[in-house]
């Protein structure tokens, strides 16, 4: 018999006829996860446990797997599970989950042996797979469409109809109520507001978000993939994250229903483009990152930032912040346990990194808050990407920005108490003080990096550097 884990619940992770799926009593207590993260998972197991090919059983500990004549597993997504798989003899699968597997990897590694860069994975995700590819070239004659996308959002908004949403049924019910008795009784402590769920839990409801992903709003995906409106949380996102980390969706299907709806010209080349990208190539690459860097890179702190989370973080309290855009980010967490890529990597991922918050916390934060959390796509992504904890193996130069950033890409500003264009004063943007600050105490770890001269050039031209970093030390909230 086959074991399931709970995010390799979609059809295409039966590799045997019999599979048996575990609850694990104590799943929600080890950690504060978001109230409709553990809502999700729990929904969807249960949901999954009524197929005729599921065992479903509750066990105290994933030790008491060890009577239940299991046999094989598709490879875990992270080192705890895959040591449980090796330790209960299973025979251990590909991950199905994923458009590569270990040794597409190493062939990678082999082709690129200088600097490790997304944009050589995915060319050759592209032609290994034969996604959007004519005759060895690229659909179209390039292989990104940059110029065309990155724009601002629009001043009358996107107009695009609400997402999917599912109905909810009587298995949220019984959900709602088995999370309430875990809280009553002390076992789980849950974070963010309980609310009607919003993403897609048993595979049914996983496709019809899928499809109104692809007919609403995967045409506007490209030129509007970076902005960020106070009136629109989603804007033309896919939200697919939770579905396909749940293993509900295939990632290739994913990418497939994106290329047939721009072959029968409804969505249009620089959006589809755009969107595989993401999933053949940054799902992919930050999932083979997190096997390649290993355990240690999580405990990376090259930038030595151990500031503790403030609580408006730890406890998703959005009251407790004055920066507009910060505000609406948390908010959105607390409310969805879901933002879009832009307010995670610029606005959270660059508060964090700007007030020094510690890397291996601010990791966990944002496994336990966001519904698609896991443990593999984070390192990648928080202590590389976004908090540069690993001295530059992800990017080449931290991602901090000012508010100059945030007032191009979004409409928070305006109404906001801070001008993004003010640094020491009343009226300082937390986001452009914070800029500056962050790189005069990481001056030192930056001189020797070519690609950071000219800003650093730019801090030294600072006449008011004394009293911004005054100013900044006193900081007490955001
Ligand atoms: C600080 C930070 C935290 C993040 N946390 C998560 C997380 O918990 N879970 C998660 O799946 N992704 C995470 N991402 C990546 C990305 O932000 C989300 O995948 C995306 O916002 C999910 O929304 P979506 O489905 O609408 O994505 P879309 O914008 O519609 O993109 C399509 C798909 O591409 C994939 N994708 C895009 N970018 C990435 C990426 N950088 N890493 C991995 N997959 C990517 C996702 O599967 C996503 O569904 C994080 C990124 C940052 C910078
Ligand atoms: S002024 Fe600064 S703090 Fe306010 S919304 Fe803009 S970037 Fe955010």
């Amino acid at each position: 018999m086959q074991l399931l884990l709970a995010d390799q619940l979609g059809p295409h992770f039966e590799l045997e006829s019999e599979l048996l799926l575990p609850l694990v009593d104590n799943q929600f207590s080890k950690r504060n996860y978001h109230r409709q993260k553990a809502h999700l998972i729990r929904y969807a197991q249960l949901a999954r446990g009524r197929d005729t090919n599921v065992k479903l059983i509750r066990v105290g500990s994933y030790r008491e797997l060890e009577n239940q004549n299991l046999t094989s597993i598709a490879h875990p997504s992270s080192r705890p599970f895959l040591a449980l798989a090796q330790s209960l003899n299973l025979e251990i699968h590909e991950n199905p989950g994923f458009c590569s597997n270990f040794e597409d990897w190493d062939a990678f590694l082999a082709s690129s042996p200088k600097r490790l860069r997304l944009e050589d994975f995915y060319r050759i995700q592209r032609k290994r797979i034969d996604i959007l590819m004519h005759q060895g070239e690229p659909e179209g004659g390039k292989w990104n469409f940059d110029e065309e996308n990155r724009l601002p959002p629009p001043k009358a908004g996107l107009g695009l109809p609400e997402p999917y949403r599912p109905q909810e049924d009587e298995l949220d019910l019984q959900v709602r109520a088995e999370l309430d008795a875990l809280e009553k009784s002390g076992k789980a402590k849950f974070i963010g507001n309980d609310g009607p769920r919003i993403f897609p839990g048993t595979r049914e409801q996983a496709l019809v978000a899928l499809n109104d992903f692809i007919e609403n709003r995967l045409d506007l995906f490209g030129p509007y993939e970076d902005a960020m409106d106070d009136r629109d949380w989603v804007m033309a996102h896919s939200m697919l994250s939770v579905p396909i980390n749940l293993g509900l969706l295939s990632p290739l299907e994913v990418v497939n229903a994106a290329v047939a709806a721009y072959q029968s010209g409804d969505a249009r080349l620089a959006s589809v483009e755009g969107f595989i990208r993401q999933i053949i190539g940054w799902r992919d690459y930050v999932w083979q990152l997190y096997w390649h860097f290993g355990e240690d890179y999580e405990s990376k702190n090259e930038l030595k930032a151990n500031t503790p989370l403030p609580t408006s973080f730890s406890e998703l309290d959005p009251d407790q912040i004055e920066a507009k855009c910060l505000a609406h980010a948390v908010k959105s967490v607390r409310d969805n346990a879901w933002t879009h890529h832009i307010p995670r990597l610029m606005v959270l991922g660059n508060t964090a990194l700007q007030r020094g918050f510690n890397p291996k916390q601010t990791n966990d934060w944002f496994i336990d808050a966001f519904a698609d959390g896991t443990p593999w796509v984070m390192p990648a992504n928080v202590i590389g990407m976004s908090l540069y904890a690993d001295g530059g193996q992800m990017s080449t130069k931290p991602y901090a920005a000012g508010g100059a950033y945030i007032n191009k890409m979004s409409n928070h500003c305006v109404g906001c108490k801070f001008k993004p264009t003010i640094r020491v004063g009343e009226e300082a943007c937390p986001f452009t003080a914070g800029y500056w600050n962050f790189l005069a105490k990481n001056q030192e770890t930056f001189k020797s990096n070519h690609r950071m001269s000219q800003t650093l050039g730019g801090l030294r031209r600072l006449s008011d550097l004394p009293q911004l970093l005054e100013q900044e030390a006193k900081r007490k909230s955001l």
